[in-house]
C-alpha cells in the first residue's frame, strides 16, 4: 500500500505516552519496515510538514494543542542473539520498536550480563541510545556496540559505532549535536555470557547487604526498588502515570556544595561527576525547596513515592504539568541558584511549549 494511504490523520497522542496528556498529531504513520521511514520523510517534505519520531512515549510531554506535523511511530520488530565469542561475549541485535524491558528480561533469562540494572525502564529499544538511559549505576552505552539509523541528512542508512554516538550522562549526539538527524532502526549490544551482575549503587548494595547475587536476583531487586518509587509503569499505580524523572540531576562546580551546605546548615548529598564537578540529586533540591512527595497542583502533582516524578493525577492537561514544572524550577532557582533542566522531550508548536534552559546554569 502506498505510504499516503497508510498515513492517518488527527491521531490522539496522549494514549501513546506514559504521562497521558496532550493533543493529536495532524498526520501519523506507524513504521513497521525500515523502508517506511524514508517514505514517511518524503511525504512530509512534499507537504512541508515538521516531523517527530515516536518510540514508547515514556520520555515525552505532548502539548495540549498537539502537533501539526507528521509523527512517525517506530514499530520495527525482531531480536537476534548470536552465540558467545571466544571471550564469552554475546552479540544481540534488537529492532528499535521492540520493548526495552522485554529485551532486558530475555537477556537476564539467558544469563547475559550488562543491562540487568536497567530493568523496568519503560519505552522502546530505539529510545535507549537517545538519552543514554541509565539507572542503578549502569548506562546503556556500556553495552551498545553500534546503532543502525536512517540518516535524514544523506537519505542513507548508516551504522554508528559506540564512539560516534557521543554518549555521556543522559546525552548522545541524538539529543544534542545531531538532534533530529537520525532515526534509530536497530541497536546492537555486547553482553557478557554468564557474567556477574553490576551491584555498585547504594540502594542495590543495601538490598543485598554484601551478599553475592545472580542476574535474576538483581533484576528482581531493581524492579522491587523501582516499584516502591512507582518507577515501573503499572495501570494500578496512579503514581506511575509520569514521564519518569522530570529533571536531570544538575552537575555543578564542586565549590557550590560548600556554599549550599553553609546556607542550608546541613550536608548536601552529591556524587563525583568529573574533575572539579559534582552531581547533586535533583530530588533533594526539590524537597528542600518545599515540594514534598504527594504535593498537588491542580490536576498535576509530585509522585507520592518519588519527588523527581511529576504525575498526571487523572485529568491533567499538558498546561498543568508545565505549570507545576515552572513552579518547581522557580523555587529551586530562588533557593539554590540552580536551574533544573527537564529530562523529557516536549512536543508541540514552539509557542505552546515552555522555554527551558538546555544546561544547568549556576
Ligand atoms: C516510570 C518511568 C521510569 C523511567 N525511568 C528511567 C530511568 O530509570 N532511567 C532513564 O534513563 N530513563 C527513564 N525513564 C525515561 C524513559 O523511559 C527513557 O528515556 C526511554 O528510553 C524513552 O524511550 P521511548 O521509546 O519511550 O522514547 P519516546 O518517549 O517515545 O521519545 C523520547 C525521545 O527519543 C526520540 N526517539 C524515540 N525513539 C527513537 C528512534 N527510534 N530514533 C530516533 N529517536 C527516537 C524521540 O524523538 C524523543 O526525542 C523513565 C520513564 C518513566 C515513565
Amino acid at each position: 500500500m502506498a505510504i499516503e494511504e497508510r498515513i492517518e490523520e488527527n491521531v490522539p497522542l496522549a494514549g501513546l505516552t506514559t504521562l497521558g496528556v496532550g493533543g493529536s498529531a495532524r498526520y501519523f504513520l506507524c513504521a513497521r519496515d525500515e523502508d517506511d521511514i524514508p517514505a514517511a520523510f518524503r511525504f512530509a517534505e512534499e507537504k512541508g510538514l515538521d516531523t517527530f519520531v515516536l518510540g514508547g512515549g515514556s520520555n515525552l510531554v505532548v502539548s495540549d494543542a498537539g502537533f501539526g506535523g507528521l509523527v512517525v511511530k517506530i514499530d520495527l520488530r525482531g531480536v537476534r542473539f548470536v552465540e558467545p565469542d571466544e571471550n564469552g561475549f554475546v552479540i544481540a541485535e534488537a529492532a528499535a520498536g521492540e520493548d526495552w524491558d522485554e529485551f532486558v528480561a530475555e537477556c537476564v533469562r539467558r544469563e547475559l550480563a550488562g543491562v540487568e540494572c536497567l530493568s523496568g525502564i519503560p519505552g522502546s529499544i530505539g529510545g535507549t541510545p537517545v538519552q543514554n538511559v541509565g539507572a542503578y549505576g549502569q548506562e546503556v552505552s556500556e553495552t551498545i556496540v553500534r546503532v543502525r539509523c536512517f540518516d535524514r541528512a544523506t537519505g542513507e542508512f548508516v551504522e554508528l559505532s559506540n564512539a560516534e554516538c557521543g554518549f555521556s550522562y543522559r546525552k548522545s549526539i541524538f539529543n544534542t549535536s545531531e538532534k533530529g538527524r537520525y532515526v534509530v532502526t536497530k541497536v546492537t549490544f555486547r553482553l557478557g555470557a554468564g557474567g556477574e551482575p553490576k551491584v555498585v549503587y547504594r540502594d542495590l548494595k543495601e538490598y543485598f547487604d554484601e551478599r553475592s547475587s545472580s542476574l535474576t536476583e538483581v533484576r528482581e531487586a531493581v524492579l522491587a526498588i523501582r516499584r516502591r518509587k512507582s518507577m515501573v509503569i503499572d495501570a494500578a499505580d496512579p503514581n506511575s502515570r509520569s514521564a519518569g524523572s522530570f529533571f536531570k540531576n544538575p552537575i555543578v562546580a564542586a565549590e557550590i556544595l560548600g556554599v549550599i551546605a553553609a546556607a542550608e546548615g546541613s550536608d548536601v548529598p552529591s556524587f563525583p561527576a568529573g574533575e572539579g564537578q559534582v552531581k547533586i540529586p535533583a530530588a533533594w533540591l526539590i524537597e528542600r525547596a518545599g515540594f514534598a512527595k504527594g504535593y498537588r497542583f491542580g490536576e498535576a502533582g509530585i509522585s507520592a513515592n518519588h519527588s523527581l516524578a511529576i504525575v498526571n493525577l487523572g485529568r491533567a492537561k499538558a498546561a498543568d504539568i508545565f505549570a507545576l514544572m515552572n513552579e518547581v524550577r522557580a523555587a529551586v532557582k530562588v533557593r539554590f541558584g540552580i536551574e533544573l533542566v527537564p529530562e523529557p522531550v516536549f512536543l508541540g508548536e514552539k509557542a505552546a511549549l515552555p522555554q527551558t534552559a538546555t544546561e544547568p546554569v549556576v
